[in-house]
């Protein structure tokens, strides 16, 4: 019989691998929004979202309502990693009739114990100012809360029963009573309300070690660990993690535990005060162990297993046996001396045998407490692994209460089993004390540096966010630049040059013949050769690289050795024997006076070699290869990288007039009529423009949108005051944008708890692709989700391992706040640069519908660069901002495919059959 009990209180690995899975399931039930109201796990947001860092600093007042009591804590917290916190208290006893009258006197009674304890512990040497004064309030019962200082109360428990608080939000209440008795001169205000498992997490999060799990064996038994905040759709916030209040008690009151109860538990379960609830409390709370030892004794000595021939009546009083007893019981390890003296003084006369089975009885029961504690554990850490989407996680679980304080062998069964459970994690338990007291005032300080942050991060980032008014106004702007640019008088003061390309036409499909194409201006120089049949294009290219001593050279240097590619090229492709027509992309603004001669007007992108500005670059193009004597070509025409673009996405979509690049630099080209081309000659028909925005704003009328950042970024680079607009937006230039603002937080000591960052210091060393990858972990473009959970699943954890080996490679000891706010950082930056390339868009197409005098346009724009196509938020902000703000025109984006190699041909062919 004895062995049959101690059989029961063990439950096989199997068992619990399955028990594991059920908590699991119960945690998804509790965070989904569908299922949440009738989950048994409530799994309830606490909306606090951060742990203690070691920074924080200052006094905090805590206030607890206990069981009959409310105690007052004072905690001095000083900045130093939380590691030496001084902490004063007091407890103030609670009348029964408070705990059962009107809730207005509970919370003035509340209020009441704060100014005294506030008298007399805080000798007033403020001379009279009056000092502000934090409170977290630790209310042990169940709310709903919806903020971190806004909680609703559900239902009083543990013997209260005040009138008119259920249903209103507690926090209000504690402040509006603590205004009517004030306590001079403290300014007392409530941030934060709290439950109690929340505050061990908190204090056991110390400087360089956050606790992101904590567990509460006490009378109760209860676990909290932070969740990725997406995941807890019963709130709005999806960002970071926010830490959730499991209420695990009533894990198996669905049933779910119904094969591993004792008849010893059913006995413990119908004699409480609510029978069939709390059904995994009951099994593992120090409330109820004493009591499942007493009724295991109970049935054995009816069988008469123990206690044969005494009078074992004794046990049938309820709570005859306490947790104490059980306790020193399972740590007696000498002999049975002293459980002998336990029974005894409980009246019991037993003899040695029935010692040491009542002993082996106590330490089953306490085992299988510490085991069900793993499983739960267990549950917890494979959950928090799996939606992290890690192969392995480590992580501090603190831990506190009367089980863990008094039962050696618990945090040996704690790691073992979850161990065994979750392989894949790695716990490390950190004690914690008051867990109450001291993590109240740690949630508090918390909640205040993260407002404090907040507020600053908001000052840092507010000159970067545009309003609307801003983006109508730059579109304004830039259509008055355009005019401008256009016009014969004004052209030549215009910052948007508005050049003409002398393409007239997109091409119609009926294009053939083989070309050459160069591509020079972007990230790589490559030559091409194109074959345009009724079939299709086909194309072959080669990159060929320009030694940064030739990009800043001599203009000989420079097209001699672009002849010397060419003829390598052709060589390699056997097209040495025929002359070719070639198309030059040349990505950089040129004053173009005819399809084949065009004036460079600036080197921009890095270049710079001596002698070519002014020139006309197909003839420089031309002299090089006569002083190479290479024949195998004829230089057609010279395109813009825009144009080219334009062209090649209008090789399949008649309707594309616009073409956009935003890669390196900016740019943007459309069909403008000749009438209105003030700088070339002719009214006829429309001539492709290429606008060369990226200038726009150098003559100053955009001086109001750069911040700071703008201008450190403008002045670090090798043509300070130009391209301004092209420097708010293109890849160049955003990961210097941001670099500039991480390097103002970290001096703001809002990142990496305020360690210097000397890699930061590096020029260019935060790459613009590096804001694709960090946006694009939960990315939402305006607030709506980008990706499908399920995307962001499995995207998720790829991501976050990227953005580790970027932080690594920046020598950045980030943390996974810090990973937040730089992520805000760089949402911020490349929504800017899509608001304001979508307010130069908006004014392209809207001075396209009012030229051709439609109501409504449809028009394509072919797109290429880097930026555009990769980053997970731009062409998307684009376009809504677009749609926002030239309702009329209903704008169709078009990938191009390799635009400048395509394009070049095209605008050779193109010319080709208008010749003909
Ligand atoms: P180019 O404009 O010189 O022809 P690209 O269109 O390839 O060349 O653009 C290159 C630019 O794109 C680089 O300046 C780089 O900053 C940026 N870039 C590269 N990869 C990414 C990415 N994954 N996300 C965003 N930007 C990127
Ligand atoms: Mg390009």
């Amino acid at each position: 019989q004895i062995q049959r009990a101690l059989r029961s209180f063990s439950i096989p690995l199997e068992r619990l691998h399955v028990m594991k899975g059920h908590m699991m399931q119960d945690m998804c039930k509790g965070l989904s929004r569908q299922t949440h109201a009738q989950a048994k796990v409530r799994m309830l947001p606490t909306y606090i979202c951060s742990t203690p860092n070691g920074t924080e600093k200052g006094n905090f007042l805590v206030v607890e309502l206990c069981q009959n009591q409310v105690r007052t804590l004072l905690v001095t917290l000083y900045g130093d990693g939380n590691m030496s916190p001084q902490m004063v208290y007091k407890l103030y006893d609670l009348p029964e009739d408070i705990m059962q009258g009107e809730g207005e006197a509970l919370f003035d009674f509340i209020a009441q114990c704060v100014t005294q304890f506030l008298a007399e512990t805080i000798s007033s040497d403020t001379n009279g100012s009056e000092q502000y004064l934090p409170l977290g309030f630790v209310f042990p019962f169940t709310c709903q809360q919806t903020q971190l200082d806004k909680a609703e109360l559900l239902s009083w428990s543990k013997g209260f029963s005040c009138s008119g608080v259920v249903g209103k939000d507690v926090v209000q209440l504690l402040q509006k009573a603590s205004q009517s008795a004030p306590s001079q001169p403290y300014h007392v205000e409530v941030v934060a309300l709290m439950n109690d498992t929340v505050g061990t997490m908190m204090t056991c999060s110390m400087e360089g070690r956050a606790c992101e799990v904590a567990m509460v064996a006490d009378k109760g038994s209860n676990c909290c660990f932070m969740a990725e905040a997406y995941l807890v759709e019963t709130t709005d916030e999806t960002s970071g993690r926010m830490c959730v209040n499991t209420e695990w008690g009533c894990f198996g009151d669905d049933g779910t535990l119904n094969d591993v109860f004792t008849p010893y538990d059913e006995s413990v379960d119908e004699e409480s005060s609510n029978p069939g609830e709390k059904r995994f409390e009951k099994m593992v709370g120090t409330l109820y162990l004493g009591e499942l030892v007493r009724h295991t004794l109970i049935a054995l000595t009816a069988e008469k297993a123990v206690f044969t021939g005494t009078n074992a009546a004794v046990l049938k009083e309820k709570g005859v046996f306490t947790m104490q007893h059980v306790l020193d019981i399972v740590n007696n390890e000498d002999g049975i001396t002293e459980v002998r003296r336990i029974l005894e003084t409980l009246g019991l006369q037993p003899s040695e045998r029935d010692c040491g089975r009542v002993q082996q009885i106590c330490r089953a029961v306490v085992a299988r407490a510490a085991t069900l504690h793993a499983t739960g554990l267990a549950a917890i850490l494979s959950y928090m692994c799996q939606t992290r989407d890690l192969e392995s996680l480590m992580v501090n679980v603190g831990v506190e209460g009367e089980l863990h304080a008094g039962y050696p062998r618990f945090e040996e069964i704690l790691l073992s089993v979850s161990r065994l459970l979750s392989p894949e994690c790695m716990a490390t338990i950190l004690p914690s004390r008051d867990g109450s007291g001291r993590g109240a005032a740690m949630v508090t300080a918390v909640a205040l540096r993260l407002s404090a942050q907040r507020r600053v991060v908001d000052e840092v980032l507010a000159p970067l966010r545009l309003s609307r008014d801003d983006l109508v106004k730059v579109q304004a702007l830039m259509r008055e630049e355009m005019e401008r640019g256009l016009g014969k008088e004004t052209n030549a003061s215009a910052s948007v040059r508005m050049l003409p390309t002398y393409v007239n036409h997109t091409p119609d499909g009926t294009e053939q013949g083989d070309f050459l194409a160069l591509d020079l201006g972007g990230t790589n120089f490559r030559v091409l050769v194109v074959r345009i049949t009724e079939d299709g294009i086909t194309m072959a290219s080669e990159i060929y690289v320009i030694p940064v001593g030739i990009m800043q050279g001599t203009g000989e240097e420079l097209f001699d050795h672009i002849i010397d590619c060419i003829i390598d090229f052709q060589t390699k492709q056997n097209l040495v024997t025929q002359m070719l027509p070639l198309g030059f992309t040349f990505s950089f603004p040129c004053q173009q006076v005819g399809l084949d001669k065009a004036l460079l007007l600036t080197w921009t992108k890095g270049f710079s070699a001596s002698g070519c500005v002014g020139q006309d670059v197909v003839q420089l193009l031309r002299d090089a290869a006569k002083r190479k004597r290479h024949l195998g070509m004829q230089v057609v025409a010279l395109v813009n990288d825009t144009v080219g673009t334009m062209m090649a996405c209008g090789y399949d979509d008649p309707k594309c007039e616009i073409g956009l690049i935003v890669g390196t630099g900016t740019n943007a080209c459309y069909m403008e009529e000749m009438k209105n081309v003030g700088t070339v000659e002719g009214d006829q028909g429309r001539m492709c423009i290429n606008m060369e925005w990226g200038a726009f704003g150098d003559n100053g009328c955009l001086d109001h949108l750069f911040t700071h950042f703008d201008k450190v970024v403008d002045e670090s680079t090798i043509n300070p005051g130009k391209q301004r607009f092209e420097k708010l937006i293109s890849g160049m230039y955003l990961g210097e944008i941001v670099r500039q603002i991480l390097l103002v937080m970290t001096e703001k000591e809002l990142l990496f708890q305020g360690k210097p960052c000397p890699k930061l210091q590096t020029k260019d060393i935060f790459k613009t692709k590096f804001l694709s990858t960090i946006e694009l972990v939960m990315g939402t473009v305006m607030g709506t989700p980008l990706l499908t959970m399920a995307l962001v699943r499995s995207s998720n954890g790829l991501a976050l391992r990227q953005i580790r080996a970027i932080l690594n490679e920046l020598e950045l000891d980030a943390s996974f706040e810090d990973s937040v706010l730089m992520r805000e950082v760089c949402q911020t930056v490349s929504l800017r640069a899509a608001q304001l390339c979508a307010a130069g868009l908006a004014a392209v197409v809207e001075k396209m519908r009012e030229n051709r005098g439609l109501n409504q346009l449809s028009v394509t724009v072919g797109v290429d660069g880097t930026l555009y196509k990769l980053h997970p938020c731009f062409s998307n902000n684009l376009q809504k901002t677009l749609k926002d703000l030239a309702p009329n025109c209903n704008v169709t984006f078009l990938l191009s495919e390799d635009g400048s190699g395509k394009g070049a041909a095209l605008v050779a062919a193109v010319a080709d059959r208008a010749a003909n």
